[in-house]
């Protein structure tokens, strides 16, 4: 069973919403489609049953052009299943799944016992005994999403087209979802689902097919797709794209969209350079709010939180191996990298014998220095006081200006 797209293209009168979308999805995966409001994701999948007619190019569903198939024919084929499920009439859930048959009843015959055993058996597997009489409208979202699945699948198409079923539904709703979906991918149907949560998306499918203005930006692995450089090019907003250790999937962390104009600091419009003192995650919050800048980080660990957000953020890193003291080239090269920059900032560091370098050196510099102190200098030195006295030297200079808090010297867009 496969559905393929070939040279799809979809106008709603002057507006080409889907643009040469040739693409094939096979059973026994469970595909996300993704993409910014407006790219076209519910106009593909309505194109991919039949109830919208492509301009151009064919839908073939299990070998078949559905363009040649009765509504009849494709519902057998394939399950539909809106973003919002409306249903005027005053339906149980029972009455509901049991639409699902319909299009296996013959136009004069009856519902038949085996159809009444499917029916009966989806009850089972989705667990709505207490809700079989009671009436549809009056359950909950994630009921209700229940049961419009259960009636799709009832159908019993192999492929099933779901427009974003989970976005009304708390967290346990929609892990419970996505977890039934998998179970019927394992049985072999194919189910292609619209999310608007990459990070549900990247959970729980097997393929993504990436949207953007009615084209095909990216159709692949979670790996392939879901990527910094996808994200940003189709939602226009900077991302962190990371793996999750436990869950073992990828998960998306958008950045704040509004960065700082300039910092509002002495000689501020000239800055351009700017070198950040980092370690032990004591920069996490600033490192993303300098990206107008060009913004150097060291002397620090590789693993370390900081080097990880700054490699993120394709900040230039001065690294050195995880747990090992700073090296005469690392030293060296802060030292050049210091001496080019314009503004260097000190995070709030804990200061260990293996990260003392860094504020040997920065004594020994002539530059504007921000120091960040939210902790006293005493409470973060592990070094019997070197670090303190090395700190203190440097905060008595004149260029040195000591801030609770850099958010303090940013000028917000
Ligand atoms: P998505 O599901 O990705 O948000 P849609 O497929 O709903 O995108 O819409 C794609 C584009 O088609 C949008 O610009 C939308 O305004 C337009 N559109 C959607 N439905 C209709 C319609 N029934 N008539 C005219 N334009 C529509």
């Amino acid at each position: 069973m496969t559905i393929e797209c070939q040279n799809i293209s979809f106008k709603y009168g002057e507006n080409l919403v889907l643009k040469d979308i040739s693409i094939q999805f096979e059973k026994g995966y469970l595909y996300g489609v993704i993409g910014p409001n407006g790219s076209g994701k519910t106009t593909f999948l309505k194109v991919l049953c039949g109830i919208l007619n492509s301009n151009y190019g064919k839908v073939i569903a299990d070998k078949l052009n559905i363009k040649k198939l009765s509504i009849r024919e494709i519902a057998k084929k394939i399950a539909y299943v809106p973003q919002s499920t409306l249903i005027n009439f005053d339906f149980s859930v029972k009455e509901i799944v049991m639409m699902g048959r319909y299009a296996h009843v013959g136009r004069f015959s009856q519902i038949s016992a085996g159809d009444k055993r499917i029916v009966n058996d989806l009850i089972d597997k989705f667990n709505l005994h207490e809700l079989i009489d009671r009436s549809f409208n009056e359950l909950s979202g994630g009921e209700q999403q229940k049961v419009i699945l259960a009636r799709a699948i009832a159908q019993q198409s192999k492929i099933i087209l779901l427009d974003e079923p989970t976005i009304h539904l708390d967290i346990q709703y929609q892990i419970e979802f996505m977890e039934l979906l998998k179970q019927y991918i394992k049985d072999g149907m194919l189910i292609i689902i619209v999310l608007h949560d990459l990070n549900l998306a990247s959970q729980f499918c097997d393929r993504i097919f990436l949207l953007n203005d009615g084209c095909i930006k990216a159709f692949g692995s979670i790996k392939e797709v879901i990527t910094r450089e996808n994200i940003k090019s189709t939602y226009n907003i900077d991302v962190i794209v990371r793996k999750n250790l436990f869950t073992n999937s990828i998960y998306v962390t958008p950045l704040r969209k509004r960065v700082p104009s300039t910092l509002q600091y002495e000689n501020s419009n000239k800055l351009k350079r700017i070198h950040v003192i980092v370690g032990g995650g004591s920069a996490l919050d600033i490192l993303p709010k300098l990206k107008n800048y060009d913004i150097s980080v060291g002397i620090v660990n590789v693993l370390d939180d900081d080097y990880i957000l700054a490699s993120e953020l394709n900040y230039k890193i001065i690294s050195e191996a995880p747990f090992s003291p700073i090296s005469e080239e690392s030293s060296q090269k802060l030292k050049t990298t210091l001496n080019g920059v314009d503004l260097i900032i000190l995070a709030d560091v804990i200061f260990g014998k293996n990260n003392l370098e860094n504020l040997k050196i920065l004594n020994e510099i002539d530059k504007e220095i921000i120091i960040i102190e939210k902790t006293p200098i005493e409470n973060r030195d592990f070094t019997e006081g070197i670090a303190t006295k090395i700190y203190n030297d440097i905060k008595s200079k004149k260029k040195v200006k000591t801030v609770n808090d850099l958010q303090d010297l940013f000028n917000f867009e």
